[in-house]
Parts: C-alpha cells; sequence; structure tokens
C-alpha cells in the first residue's frame, strides 16, 4: 500500500520567521488527516529551524536540492548529511528550474540521487518534459531517457524514492495536465520502472503528479490508479491551501 504524499515545494520564498508561522498553522489544520503524509520544502536557511518545529509531529520535511559530496571544497553547496542534521528526509532533485536554469544535468541529477540514498534520505527526482517536445511527440522519449540517466546504476534494494512526473510547461502556470495525460505518463513510469528494476519496487516507489496542482483539481489527480500525491509549488505557500488540498486528497483516498 502506497501512502500518498502531498508536499509543497515553497522553492525561494519565505523567511525562518514566516516559515514557523506557516508551520505552526497547518500542524493543527492537518492534525485529523490520515492516510496522506504531508511534506514541507522550505529553503535551506529555513530547514534546521522548520526541522526542530516538526519533530514528533506528522509533518515530515524535505530539501529543495542538495550537492553529491559528504564535505569539501564546494563553496555554496549542502550536502546529504547535512540535511539530515536538520531533520531532512527527503530532498528534491533534477526540480525543472535547476534543470533549465541553472542547468543542471542528468548525470548531476544521477549523483544527487546516489548520494541522498546512501545517505539513508529519500530522492524526490523529478521528470517532466517541455511543451515543445511535448507537442513534437516526444514526450515518453524525453521521460524515459530523465529516468534511465538519473537512477543509472542505482540500487534500489531496500532503499527509498519517489518520482514526481512535472510536465514543464505546467510548473507555475495555471495550466495543468489533464489527470487522463497525467495517468498516462506515470503509468508508463511505473512500467519502465518494473523493465528497470522489478516489479515489486514499481509497486512501492511514490510517483506523484507536479503542475499547477490546486485544491479544485487535486481529487482528478487523486482518483487515478498510478497517481500517488503531488508536488506543489504556488498552492503550497499558504498553509490553508496546502491543508485543504490535503483534506480532499484524503478524502479520495479514505473515501
Ligand atoms: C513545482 O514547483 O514543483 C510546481 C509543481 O509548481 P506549481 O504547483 O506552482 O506549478
Amino acid at each position: 500500500m502506497r501512502i500518498p504524499i502531498i508536499a509543497g515545494n515553497w522553492k525561494m520564498h519565505k523567511t525562518v520567521a514566516q516559515s514557523l508561522e506557516f508551520v505552526d498553522e497547518i500542524l493543527p489544520l492537518t492534525a485529523e488527516i490520515k492516510g496522506v503524509k504531508v511534506v514541507l520544502c522550505p529553503p535551506f536557511t529555513a530547514l534546521y529551524s522548520v526541522g526542530q518545529r516538526l519533530q514528533g509531529t506528522h509533518i515530515e520535511m524535505g530539501a529543495q536540492d542538495v550537492f553529491w559530496a559528504d564535505e569539501g571544497a564546494y563553496t555554496g553547496e549542502i550536502s546529504p548529511p547535512m540535511l539530515k542534521d536538520t531533520g531532512s528526509k527527503y530532498a528534491i532533485v533534477g526540480h525543472s528550474e535547476r534543470r533549465h536554469q541553472l542547468k543542471e544535468t542528468d548525470e548531476d541529477v544521477n549523483q544527487k540521487v546516489k548520494s541522498l540514498l546512501q545517505a539513508g534520505l529519500w530522492p524526490i527526482l523529478c521528470v517532466g518534459e517541455t511543451l515543445e517536445q511535448r507537442q513534437a511527440g516526444n514526450a515518453r522519449q524525453v521521460v524515459k531517457e530523465q529516468l534511465e540517466e538519473g537512477l543509472k546504476d542505482v540500487d534500489t534494494t531496500g532503499t527509498d524514492l519517489v518520482i514526481a512526473y512535472e510536465p514543464v510547461w505546467a510548473i507555475g502556470t495555471g495550466v495543468n495536465a489533464s489527470s487522463e495525460d497525467a495517468q498516462d505518463m506515470i503509468g508508463f513510469i511505473r512500467q519502465e520502472l518494473a523493465g528497470k528494476f522489478s516489479q515489486e519496487m514499481a509497486e512501492r516507489v511514490r510517483i506523484l503528479y507536479g503542475g499547477s496542482v490546486k485544491a479544485n483539481n487535486i481529487e482528478e489527480f487523486m482518483s487515478q490508479p498510478d497517481i500517488d500525491g503531488a508536488l506543489i509549488g504556488g498552492a503550497s505557500l499558504q498553509a490553508e491551501s496546502l491543508a485543504e488540498i490535503a483534506r480532499r486528497a484524503e478524502g479520495i483516498v479514505n473515501g
């Protein structure tokens, strides 16, 4: 049984004080939610404080990125052991904003995935095609390559991993993929994982949809058989909005 994840990616938003205010607001709003995990991904600067505030609660935390070495002369970078130290359980890797604006490659993403797993952290590996690639009929091929390269030489035995399918054209645009198209790609990703790793692994891995998810469309996505939750940017910045998404997701899971 895959417990769905509703993860909020705050991107470059919120100071420490604003992050803690959010946590204090969302904790009671989500206290009764069962069967859906809520995960917050604050900016690096707020991780430690948020991690402290979330200790012993029902909400988990992830970072938005990581570097692959444990320590060394890498000015400005943050390692998996450092993330662990803040109370993070997850780290997003390969987000399209990093792939496109910061020129992160599949090889970088692969190193990040491996280093997280080695440290006992869960990667949230983002994959997704651009509008141009979809219109050219290449969406599946692009996602397949991102998966193959991102998970190259990864030993998934006994490890945990989350995949987020985020079509680039749907991120922050207000234009979400249809739930049928998202299911089609996510079903395809699961098939690919079964072929590359094993059926057991493919059935265990949570695959999220991301791209303009809001309270008014989460139920459509959650009703699809292979969609195990959502990675949410804009609509995760207000506690009431993220809590409402989690409540509606729970309604589908328990309904
Ligand atoms: C994201 O940043 O991963 C994302 C899906 O953003 P938004 O929900 O704003 O489209």
